[in-house]
């Protein structure tokens, strides 16, 4: 993060007694919820974390979003939402929330260090994280050769040999969208069965220029002369035996962890802990709570889709808060149990 940008985002946040919208999380959900919410005169406050501006914080070339043809960095891109949704009186708080309150109707509280705040709603937009292997050169290597994202990177590998691992959908549908690219792609997944779906898994295997190699336990990522990705070492599941495959890219596919552990025991979540919503909506289980982008997101996981769900949960904010709002008086409490009999 530049000097600049550090200066610009030193602390911009007012005290007030109860924001109307408080915004968890500064990724392109969080950003554009907070674009739409200040255009409605709503004054969100964003709570952006530390490291804010999400995955895209660790992308290089962002050629997929609309409206940028030559393409963007994604530090870049980040900067603009954030500058967009600042343009229109979007106050930020550059810290990491420690805990979260969350209430059914009532007031939602979130606490950094000793510094608690109050919304009448909230919108949740933590995101969600690739999982990783944990393995020796996977983070060196990190946007050397090694990547977590198909659809981000895959246009780099133009006539390269390439290996994707994991036997999940994301990792055959990632296959498919880099097999356009790559002179020759090898799916490596640590057993003989596949957990793809069966059209995902088929589609994958009949593509000409993949193969899949299994049952192989991926063990570390070597770097060449020039310090980018020049091999993986794997090691035969059941013989022990290793080899070097020598490859351009490699791209880790093996899933993603939403990042839901501040909320995951208030609000209902589905059983890999993505934040349940309504339908067609970023209601959650919780009135006045709200959910959008990665943290809600299994499939599409794309900052354009996450974008979407940041407008969707703003306009859901203020209709609730146009319709139903919570009475701070009833709610202002710090015991649940004092909000229980203020309401009651
Ligand atoms: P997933 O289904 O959980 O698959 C993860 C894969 O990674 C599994 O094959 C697993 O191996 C492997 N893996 C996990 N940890 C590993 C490790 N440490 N070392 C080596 N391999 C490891 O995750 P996903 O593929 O991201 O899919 C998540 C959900 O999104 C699924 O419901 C999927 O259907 C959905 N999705 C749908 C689409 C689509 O329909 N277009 C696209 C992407 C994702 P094991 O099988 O041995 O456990």
């Amino acid at each position: 993060m530049s000097e600049k940008l550090d200066d610009e985002m030193s602390e911009q946040t007012d005290a007030k007694d109860v924001e109307n919208v408080i915004i968890l999380g500064g990724g392109p959900a969080g950003y554009t919820a907070a674009l739409y919410a200040s255009r409605a005169n709503l004054d969100p406050l964003v709570i952006e974390g530390f490291q804010w501006g999400g995955q895209l914080q660790n992308t290089t070339d962002v050629e997929n979003y609309p409206g940028y043809p030559d393409g963007i960095m994604g530090p870049e891109m980040m900067n603009e939402f954030r500058a967009q949704a600042e343009r229109f009186g979007t106050r930020f708080k550059t810290d990491d929330a420690d805990r979260v309150e969350l209430s059914d109707g009532g007031l939602q509280r979130v606490f950094l260090g000793d510094e608690e705040h109050v919304g009448k709603t909230i919108i949740l937009a933590m995101g969600a994280e690739p999982r990783r292997l944990g393995l020796p050169g996977e983070m060196e290597l990190s946007g050397r050769g090694v990547s977590t994202c198909g659809v981000c990177d895959g246009a780099f590998f133009k006539g390269e040999e390439v290996v994707v691992i994991g036997g999940g959908d994301s990792a055959m549908e990632d296959a498919m969208f880099i097999a356009k690219y790559a002179s020759k792609l090898t799916i490596v997944h640590r057993r003989d069965e596949f957990r793809a779906s069966k059209i995902m898994f088929d589609r994958a295997r009949q593509t000409d220029n993949i193969e899949l190699k299994t049952p192989f336990i991926p063990e570390e990522f070597i770097a060449g002369d020039d310090g980018k990705l020049r091999a993986v070492r794997l090691k035969h599941a059941e013989t022990g035996e290793t080899e070097e495959m020598e490859v351009g890219g490699a791209f880790v596919a093996i899933g993603h962890i939403p990042r839901s552990e501040l909320v995951a025991d208030q609000i209902e979540t589905d059983e890999d802990g993505y934040v349940r919503t309504d339908a067609k909506s970023t209601r959650t289980s919780l009135t006045g709570v709200f959910a959008i982008g990665d943290l809600v997101d299994h499939t599409y996981r794309q900052a354009v889709t996450a974008a979407g769900t940041g407008c969707m949960g703003a306009l859901d904010a203020e209709w609730y808060l146009r319709d139903s709002p919570p009475d701070p008086e009833a709610h202002w409490a710090k015991d649940p149990g004092e909000v229980a009999e203020a309401t009651a």
